[in-house]
C-alpha cells in the first residue's frame, strides 16, 4: 500500500520547500500541484485570455498538455512539450494561477494528473485541497500555516534572492488576495481537513519546520 501525505495550507506557508525536503528525508516523491494551475496561467496569459474569464479559459483546456516529469528528485512542467518550470514563478502568473483554479472545469482538468501520482508512489503532494478533495483517504494531512506577514517577508525574501523587482507590501498584498480568493471560492476551496493535523510555522525557521513536519509523517504514518 503507498503512503500518502496531503500538505494543504496558504500562500507562501513554506509547503513546496518543506514538502520537498521531508520527501527527500523520508525517500518520497515530492508533488507541487500549484505548478498545474500556474501552467494553465501561464497558457492562459500568452493566449491573451482574461484569466476570470471561465468560458474562454475552459475553451483553452482541450488545446493544453500538461506534463509534471520528476527530473533528479525535482518536479519539472512541461506545457505542450515545453519545459515552463521557471516561467510558471514569476509573480504575475500567481494571479492568473489562483484565478483559473477557481474554475471548476480547470479543477477537474488536473484531478486525475494528481490523483494518478498516489496510486504507484509514496507521495507527499502539496496544494489547497489535497487532503479534503483529490486524496481524502490520505494517511496524513497536514495544514500547514503561519501569520500572513511572516508568510510575506519570506516569499518577499525569496523573490528577492531570485532577482526580481517586488516589494513587500505588493507581496503581502498579492498573498492576501489569493488566499482570499482560494478560501471564499464555491470548488475545493482551501479549508483545514477535519482529520488535519494543523501545523503552525511562525515561530519556526526551515529546519525546524522540516523536523516537525517529518515528525508528523512519521507518527502519523507509523514509518
Ligand atoms: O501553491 P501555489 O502558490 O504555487 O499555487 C498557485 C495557485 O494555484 C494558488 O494561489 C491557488 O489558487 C491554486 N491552487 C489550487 N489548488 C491547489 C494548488 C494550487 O487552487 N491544489
Amino acid at each position: 500500500m503507498n503512503i500518502a501525505v496531503a500538505i494543504d495550507g496558504p500562500v507562501g506557508a513554506g509547503k513546496s520547500s518543506i514538502a520537498r525536503q521531508a520527501a527527500k528525508n523520508l525517500d518520497f516523491i515530492y508533488v507541487d500541484t500549484g505548478a498545474m494551475y500556474r501552467g494553465i496561467g501561464l497558457y492562459a496569459v500568452r493566449q491573451g485570455v482574461v484569466t476570470t474569464d471561465a468560458e474562454k479559459v475552459n475553451a483553452l483546456l482541450p488545446g493544453i498538455k500538461l506534463d509534471i516529469k520528476i527530473i533528479d528528485g525535482t518536479q519539472r512542467v512541461f506545457l505542450n512539450g515545453e519545459d515552463v518550470s521557471e516561467q510558471i514563478r514569476l509573480p504575475e502568473i500567481s494571479m492568473a494561477a489562483s484565478n483559473v483554479s477557481a474554475i471548476p472545469e480547470v479543477r477537474a482538468f488536473l484531478l486525475d494528473l494528481q490523483r494518478g501520482f498516489a496510486k504507484t508512489n509514496n507521495v507527499i503532494m502539496d496544494g489547497r485541497d489535497i487532503g479534503t478533495v483529490i486524496l481524502p483517504d490520505a494517511k496524513v494531512k497536514i495544514y500547514l500555516t503561519a501569520d500572513a506577514e511572516v508568510r510575506a517577508k519570506r516569499r518577499y525574501d525569496e523573490l528577492i534572492a531570485k532577482g526580481q523587482d517586488v516589494k513587500y507590501e505588493d507581496v503581502l498584498a498579492d498573498l492576501n488576495q489569493r488566499d482570499y480568493n482560494d478560501m471564499h471560492r464555491e470548488t475545493a476551496p482551501l479549508k483545514v481537513a477535519d482529520d488535519a493535523v494543523i501545523a503552525d510555522t511562525t515561530e519556526l525557521d526551515f529546519e525546524q519546520s522540516c523536523a516537525l513536519i517529518t515528525k508528523i509523517i512519521k507518527e502519523k504514518a507509523e514509518i
